[in-house]
């Protein structure tokens, strides 16, 4: 059998770290089988879907290199079939015209809660056929036995069907429910393997009743459980970003988010195994977490932090670059890129190096903080000092290292004496990087000229 997954995002809202871990899965298990993962946009929810939540999840789809195998479906598009299939069902007797109408219903939902049992429509058992009068078309569920669900994830669950309420199928504006089209859909599509969120096992079990009415193969569950926030609660605005492409905005590479992605849920013992190029040949479903992940920001940066330093320096430049549209000279690229490894052993984000962009691309950059240039002018000539050893030293990193020790040892200094005035004067900050190396790229005549002025 060929493996065939598929993600269903409805287009109400962003992509958020659910949703692309529920991507994550799908694609990757796909690529394990040598099967075929597809897109499907929900979009049957006219008020709710918009087309830029459309495009935010495309947005975050393509960043995160978990591409459809083929043309992406739109769940829309496909309505007529949806609509033969209800009709289909309703010739056959597996569902019926109901005519209650809004009173009606209501006093039966407000009957069944009392009782604590589901709406069954006096409709079920009628064979009445009165075009005039609008009606929806109900499921008839089962009432009795019990339905069992294979979980690859939950395992065996089994319901009674008494609980199960007729559901409905097709609207009387003769739109087909999500709980309708999905199913067709998937059939339609040939999907192998059910793998979604946990919010969506109650569905399974009503779902699983159109497959058997049908005589459908039916596909194999894998419900993931939801991922919570770090108070314990289900992941949400309050947590930070929702949309899964603004962590590519705020610096994070796409290789960190999908390790992180799978680590959400999925466990292995060796940790290479989370790179998504092996998990691509290992994914299985049975090391799916039962129980819910946290999401941890910390474990994130840390994950970034380790890819960052993993990377050519030519490719984190191009991060930068693009997700800053700097537009920079040969000689202003050279010196970031002389930069960045000393940056990359402090940072967890590659738009953190932005913070430090104007002191290493802006030539006559000068220090504004007015707290710096109190201290810049209480220790003017220290910095002049300074500037006339470095003026005589040969441009190496080791001369540039041996005059400033002479030059400490000449005037009986400790280096902690003069790092942050130095950091300062050339960078307007006291926390920078390896000093040496600042001094080394910025160049002779940019930090004489720094360090000489008149503030
Ligand atoms: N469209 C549904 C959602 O976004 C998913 C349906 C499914 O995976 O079956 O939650």
């Amino acid at each position: 059998m060929k493996v065939i997954t598929r993600f269903a995002p409805s287009p109400t809202g962003y992509l958020h770290i659910g949703g692309a871990r529920t991507a994550l899965f799908n694609y990757l298990f796909a690529k394990k089988n040598n099967g075929k993962y597809l897109v499907r946009i929900e979009d049957t929810d006219i008020k709710r879907s918009t087309p830029e939540a459309v495009k935010a999840i495309h947005e975050g789809l393509d960043w995160l290199k978990i591409k459809s195998s083929e043309e992406i479906v739109y769940q829309s598009r496909q309505k007529n079939k949806h609509i033969d299939i209800a009709y289909k069902l309703l010739e056959s007797h597996f569902a019926y015209k109901c005519y209650l109408n809004p009173d009606e219903l209501n006093t039966l939902r407000v009957k069944s809660r009392e009782n604590g049992v589901p709406i069954k429509s006096p409709w079920r058992d009628k064979v009445i056929n009165d075009n005039s009068k609008d009606f929806v078309i109900r499921l008839k569920m089962p009432v009795t036995g019990i339905t069992t669900i294979n979980d690859m994830v939950q395992g065996d669950v089994s319901i009674n069907n008494e609980i199960l309420d007729d559901m409905i199928i097709l609207r009387s504006d003769k739109t087909p429910t999500y709980m309708l089209s999905s199913v067709v859909d998937d059939f339609n599509m040939g999907i192998t393997h059910i793998i979604r969120g946990d919010d969506h096992f109650n569905n399974a079990f009503r779902q699983i009743q159109i497959i058997k009415y049908l005589n459908w193969d039916i596909p194999v569950y894998a419900h993931i459980p939801l991922i919570h926030g770090p108070d314990g609660t289900k992941l949400s605005k309050r947590h930070g970003a929702t949309n899964v492409y603004d962590y590519h905005k705020m610096g994070y590479t796409y290789e960190a988010m999908c390790n992180y992605l799978l680590r959400l849920g999925w466990s292995t013992d060796n940790e290479l195994d989370y790179d998504i190029s092996n998990a691509k040949t290992l994914f299985a479903l049975n090391k799916i977490n039962k129980s819910p992940a946290k999401f941890d920001i910390k474990k994130l940066n840390n994950i970034n932090s380790k890819y960052l330093n993993s990377m050519d320096i030519d490719k984190i430049y191009e991060l930068i670059v693009t997700s800053s549209e700097l537009n920079l000279s040969l000689k202003q690229e050279l010196k970031l890129k002389l930069l960045i490894p000393e940056f990359l052993k402090r940072i967890n984000v590659f738009t953190e190096i932005l913070d430090d962009i104007e002191w290493i691309i802006n030539d006559d950059f000068v220090v504004k903080s007015e707290e710096h240039l109190i201290k810049l002018r209480n220790d003017k000539i220290l910095c002049q000092e300074i500037a006339e050893s470095l003026m005589h030293c040969k441009w190496s990193k080791e001369e540039i290292d041996t005059s400033l020790k002479e030059y400490l040892s000449k005037k009986s200094l400790k280096f902690n004496q003069i790092g942050p005035l130095l950091r300062t004067a050339l960078t307007g900050k006291i926390n920078s990087p390896d000093i040496i190396t600042i001094i080394y790229v910025l160049g002779c005549e940019i930090c004489l000229k720094r360090l000489n002025y008149n503030y």
